[in-house]
Order: C-alpha cells, then sequence, then structure tokens
C-alpha cells in the first residue's frame, strides 16, 4: 500500500536521520525483527503488527500516527574576516567529526534489521561516511571558507549545492541511459543530506516543530530529546513513540511527569508506522501495536476506560496521609521538570516539590534567563505550593540535555564532549562558570521570600566541590544583602544529590558540608553499574535493584541519619511502589517522585508497617541476585496488598 512507500529508509542515530530523500529508490516497508503480526489481513486492510519496546509510563492510547518531521534549514548567508578562518575551519571539523559518529553509531544499528534491509542501507551510510572523509566534497568546503571568506554553514551549503547540481548537470549532457541519470539523482541527494547534516549540526538547529501536532494525535519519532518534550503539549497529545530512548533517560522521566502514554526504544518504528496510521501505544506493556484488529482496539478502548477510572480512585487518595500502619508519617513529594505540571502537583495531593529540575528554564531559548526572570519563574512555583517546601537543584547540564543558550552564550563547547556523563556536567559546570551560577543563586535567594526553600547541587563528588559552592553561596548572600535586597532567615538549606558512587561512599564525609541529602537513583545506578540511563541498547543492563546500587543507597542513608541529616529519595526508583518497603526498611522517610506516582506510593506506605518493612529490608539486603530481590520485593507488595 502506499503508507509504505512513504516509510523512512532507516531508524536513525536519534540527532538525524537519514532523510527520504536519501532513500535507496525501492526502499520499501521493513519487516522489523522484534515485529509480529496478528490477526491476518482482511482485503484491502493491513494486517495489525506488534513492535516491542520499553514501558515508560503506564496508559493506553489510541490515535492517528503524526510524524514530526525535522525542519528544513536555511541558516542566513555569513560573510567572515580573514581572522576567523581559523575557528570556522574547526566547526566545520568539529561538525564533520560529530556527523561521522552519528553516522557510526547509526551503522551499528544496522544489525538489528532483516538483511536484505541491510544490504540495501549499508552501502548509503559507507557512502556518507566516505563523503565526510577527506574527499573532494570536504575539502572544497574549507576552500570555500578560506577563499570565499564565508562561515562554515554557507560553505557547506554552497559546496553542497553546486556540487549536487554539477552531478545532475553532467547527468543529463551526458549520453548515458535512465539507469545512470538516476543514480546520478541518488548521488546528488547522498550530497545535499551530507551537507544537511553538517548544517543541523552547525547550527544546532532545532529538529522538530511540534505546533502542527493535531489533537488526539499519537507522536512517532526517531528520537526525542528532553527539550522536545518540553515543548509538547499533553493536552494535545494521546501518546508518544521512538525509535530510541530508555527507561530513566530524561526524556522518559519527562513524559511520565507529564502523564503522557509512552513507549521507548522501539526499535525500526518510523520506518513502519508513516504518518496516518492508527497505532495503539501501550506504556504498560511497552508494545505499540499498528493498524490493530478490530479485536485489539476494543481491548485498548477498555484499558484506556479502565485507566481513567483507577485514576478516580487515585485520586480519593488525595486527602489520607501518608502514614504507615504502626503511625510513621511519610513524606511523599514531587518533581517538576516543567511548570504544566503544577496543577498535576496539586492534584495528587504531592507535599511540596522534593525536586525542581531548573533546566528546563534554560531550554528552547535563545538567550540565558537573567536574575529576574529566574526570580519570578521561582516565585511562581514558591507561591503555587502555598507552604508547601520547594527543593530547587541548580542547573544540571549534561551533554543529553541539550541547552542552546549555553553554547549560543559559549559557556558550554558547541560540540558536547566525547563522554557527556564524565565530563563537566552538574556542579562541575557551575563552578567553571560562577556568573552562571551565581545568577541562578541570586534569584533563588531573592524568590525564597514566598515560602520555604531548599538549594540542592547536582552531581557532587567531593567534599571541596560542597565547600566551593558554599562560598559562590555566601559571595551572593553577601552581594544581595550589600544591595538592600531582603534575604530569608534562616538562609536556604544547601544539600546535595548522592548520585554518583564517590559521593554515596564518602556520604558520611560529605554529611560535614551538606545539610540535607537527595538521593538521585537514576545516576546512582547509571555511573555504579556503568550503563547509559537513556540507551536502549544497554537498558536490560540498567538495574536500580542491583545489590551494588542498593549498598551505596543503604550506606549513604545511614550516613545521613547517624549525622541526623534530613534524607530523600528523588530518582525513579521512589515512585515505584514495588520499591516503597524497602526504601522504608532501609530508614528512608522523604520520597520525591514523578506526581502521577505519589497516590500509589501512598497506598503503598498505608499497607505496610515501618518495623516489618525493616525486617524486610534486612533480608533483601542479603541476598546477592537483583532477580532474587525483586522477586522478595513482588512477593512482599502482593502479600500487603
Ligand atoms: C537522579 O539522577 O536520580 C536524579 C533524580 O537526577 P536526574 O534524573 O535529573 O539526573
Ligand atoms: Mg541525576
Amino acid at each position: 500500500m502506499a503508507k509504505a512507500a512513504a516509510a523512512k529508509p532507516i531508524a536513525g542515530t536519534g540527532r538525524s536521520g537519514v532523510s527520504p530523500s536519501s532513500a535507496p529508490a525501492k526502499t520499501k516497508r521493513r519487516s522489523n525483527p522484534r515485529e509480529s503480526k496478528a490477526g491476518g489481513a482482511k482485503a484491502g486492510r493491513p494486517a495489525e503488527r506488534r513492535l516491542r519496546g520499553i514501558a515508560i509510563t503506564e496508559g493506553v492510547a489510541i490515535g492517528p500516527v503524526f510524524g514530526a518531521v525535522e525542519p528544513e534549514i536555511e541558516p542566513a548567508r555569513r560573510r567572515i574576516q580573514a581572522a576567523d578562518i581559523e575557528a570556522e575551519r574547526s566547526r566545520l571539523d568539529a561538525a564533520i567529526a560529530q556527523s561521522k559518529k552519528q553516522l557510526i553509531k547509526l551503522r551499528a544499528r544496522l544489525d538489528m534489521l532483516p538483511e536484505e534491509s541491510q544490504a540495501e542501507i549499508a552501502p548509503l551510510i559507507d557512502a556518507y561516511l566516505h563523503m565526510l572523509g577527506p574527499s573532494r566534497l570536504t575539502r572544497t568546503m574549507r576552500q570555500r571558507i578560506e577563499e570565499g571568506l564565508v562561515a562554515a554553514e554557507t560553505a557547506v551549503r554552497d559546496t553542497g549545492d553546486a556540487m549536487a547540481a554539477a552531478i545532475m548537470a553532467m547527468a543529463e549532457t551526458g549520453s548515458d541511459g535512465s539507469e545512470q541519470r538516476a543514480s546520478a539523482r541518488r548521488h546528488a541527494d547522498e550530497v545535499r543530506e551530507i551537507s544537511r547534516r553538517l548544517i543541523r549540526n552547525l547550527t544546532r538547529q532545532p529538529f522538530r516543530n511540534f505546533a502542527a501536532l493535531p489533537q488526539g494525535a499519537v507522536l512517532i519519532c526517531e528520537y526525542l530529546r528532553p527539550a522536545d518534550v518540553a515543548l509538547l503539549d499533553p493536552s494535545r497529545l494521546a501518546g508518544v513513540a521512538a525509535d530510541e530512548g530508555g527507561a530513566d533517560g530524561h526524556t522518559a522521566i519527562m513524559l511520565r511527569a507529564l502523564g503522557v502514554p509512552a513507549v521507548l526504544g522501539v526499535a525500526d518504528l518510523t520506518a513502519a508506522a508513516p504518518p496516518g496510521t492508527l497505532a495503539i501505544i501501550d506504556g504498560r506493556k511497552g508494545e505499540v501495536i499498528l493498524d490493530p484488529s478490530t479485536a485489539t482496539l476494543a481491548e485498548a478502548r477498555r484499558a484506556v476506560t479502565g485507566f481513567a477510572r483507577q485514576r478516580q480512585h487515585w485520586a480519593r487518595l488525595r486527602r489520607l496521609p501518608a502514614i504507615t500502619t504502626d503511625g510513621q508519617e511519610v513524606e511523599l513529594q514531587a518533581n517538576l521538570e516543567l511548570p504544566a505540571e503544577l496543577p498535576l502537583i496539586a492534584q495528587a495531593g504531592a507535599a511540596g516539590i522534593g525536586l525542581l529540575r531548573s533546566e528546563f528554564l534554560f531550554m528552547n531559548r535563545e538567550r540565558l534567563p537573567d536574575e529576574d526572570q529566574q526570580a519570578e519563574i521561582y516565585r511562581g512555583i514558591i507561591e503555587a505550593m502555598a507552604g508547601d517546601p520547594v527543593t530547587i537543584r541548580v542547573l544540571d547540564w549534561s551533554g543529553e540535555k541539550e541547552i542552546d543558550a549555553l553554547v549560543a552564550e559559549g559557556l558550554v563547547p558547541d560540540l558536547p564532549p566525547e563522554n557527556p556523563a564524565l565530563s563537566v556536567r552538574g556542579l562541575r559546570l557551575l563552578l567553571r562558570r560562577p556568573e552562571l551560577f551565581e545568577t541562578q543563586l541570586a534569584a533563588i535567594l531573592r524568590a525564597a521570600n514566598a515560602g520555604p526553600v531548599r538549594i540542592l547541587l547536582p552531581m557532587v563528588t567531593t567534599l571541596g566541590e560542597i565547600r566551593s559552592a558554599r562560598e559562590v553561596f555566601e559571595r551572593v548572600v553577601r552581594r544581595l544583602r550589600r544591595r538592600g535586597e531582603r534575604l530569608p532567615e534562616p538562609l536556604p538549606p544547601f544539600g546535595i544529590m548522592i548520585e554518583t558512587p564517590a559521593a554515596a561512599l564518602s556520604a558520611d564525609a560529605l554529611a560535614l558540608e551538606a545539610d540535607f541529602f537527595a538521593i538521585g537513583s537514576n545516576d546512582l545506578t547509571m555511573y555504579t553499574l556503568a550503563v547509559d540511563r537513556a540507551e536502549a541498547e544497554v537498558a536490560p543492563l540498567y538495574d536500580p535493584l542491583h545489590p551494588a546500587v542498593l549498598r551505596l543507597m543503604q550506606f549513604a542513608t545511614e550516613a545521613a541519619l547517624l549525622m541526623r541529616k534530613p534524607v530523600s529519595v528523588c530518582g525513579e526508583l521512589a515512585g515505584n511502589p514495588k520499591f516503597t518497603p524497602l526504601l522504608l526498611g532501609l530508614g528512608l522517610r522523604s520520597f520525591s517522585m514523578n506526581a502521577s506516582a505519589v497516590p500509589r506510593v501512598k497506598q503503598a506506605v498505608r499497607h505496610v508497617g515501618a518495623d516489618a518493612c525493616a525486617r524486610f529490608a534486612r533480608r533483601v539486603m542479603e541476598q546477592n541476585h537483583s532477580s532474587m530481590i525483586d522477586e522478595l520485593l513482588s512477593e512482599f507488595a502482593a502479600a500487603n496488598e
């Protein structure tokens, strides 16, 4: 059917895919190795197909596929001075290196495809890689910068257009047959595609536009960045699925927070689901069903109604206290990624915000927010919480959380470092860019008059970092006092994330300097197990129940309790009611999670006794295998339902 011909040729690396224009002429919809057919096609009606991925959000969504197309990029022509030649050449080299990396990653993913498709696509990627090597194309681009005195993106566009036109002209004037002309057309397309990829990497243009997303559609794309999720309107969107992504990356966290049914890491999805296809996103099972049969559709509709009913049940828990059967009070707070979640937090009955990920303030804008702009946003959130505490985590920049304004203002390099998770992220960046840190601290301090606030530092590994951060904080306090600003008394507590093995294992020392701990189980799992939390390919290895992760959490919790410092968990672990008895048993009494999880966790808290949990935790901590731990957790949860 016609739809199949429109399918994209390949699931991409995420940042930019191989565009349809570069598809080999005979590309057709490929079958997915993880795809199964059910319900046999009736005449004229496509067969139902099921594709498996990673379950992200609990709901089920039904709707037509909306493919988020990457916008064409037309950077303005820019001339440069002779003194800028070197800088522009370096920018071009960096974009070439990044493009090569993307393509190599793409090539590595090919073995997930059927052999026939691999045979079609591999030579195409090789051709791209060849062109990005020491080819005539890249030589001419460099020459154009030097001799034409133009910026790198202008040189790329000029060279790509000229070369594609020359290839086509040669084919038209030559006496070759139509097959040669088709081959020349493909070659010209390849040159244009390489130019587009380079320009996208040079200009860091937003990849997609969600403005045209129709009401009730299902968004399907290769890769969704956290910054993209920040642009989505959850009230318009039925569900989301993407080829890429892992269970605990920031994209997943934000989708969960918005309560949008979502499945990530569905290999080859975009190729199989052209726009308009009817799709079911099953966030419980981690499944995408395309062209569902009548019976499957009816079942999905029942699931949608069932979820709505369950939500009503959770809503009734809102006013009940989070207290164990033996009277231990537990603090259940919400994580906030976007101001759009504020109404959800109120609905969920969360007792404040335990983790405000302030990154959203910096995303999707050309310039960084200044002190006044930030103060106003923090004040709005603090006032909305009406006296409940708000823990504001200062900017946690990392490679994954792309923030163009930081690049534009020269605060982070144009290209992410080779290994962003182990490079300058979180507090490391803030200490290197004190102006950025001071502005944010000043804004938080000014807003802190509106209600109780705590300040949280991300990605801490040493005592020295906390001391340096405190010095900056004290400098800002002195400056604001000199300016005559009214500051809260006492000043907001100054706490740290425990999200690296280094921080967890030196928690007893760090507790001397930090006012409180927030255990970030997401990064703690990633760094302990050396598994990228956002990478679909290693997703099965990402296991927060690994005894190593649990022991680190136990050590940090005990250090905090010994030093009488408040400690909470704010990673995704905190929002899973199955883990609640274990966390209570380790001595934890404060959890922060995506708002929609609060009622479920509250129910789990209200069904257990703290003493029983402590005995249970001792048993769990004796285990050597996460599979055994998982089994014990399931048993305990079933016995206490
Ligand atoms: C964590 O790492 O567990 C955490 C809460 O921080 P983030 O998910 O924002 O990295
Ligand atoms: Mg973290």
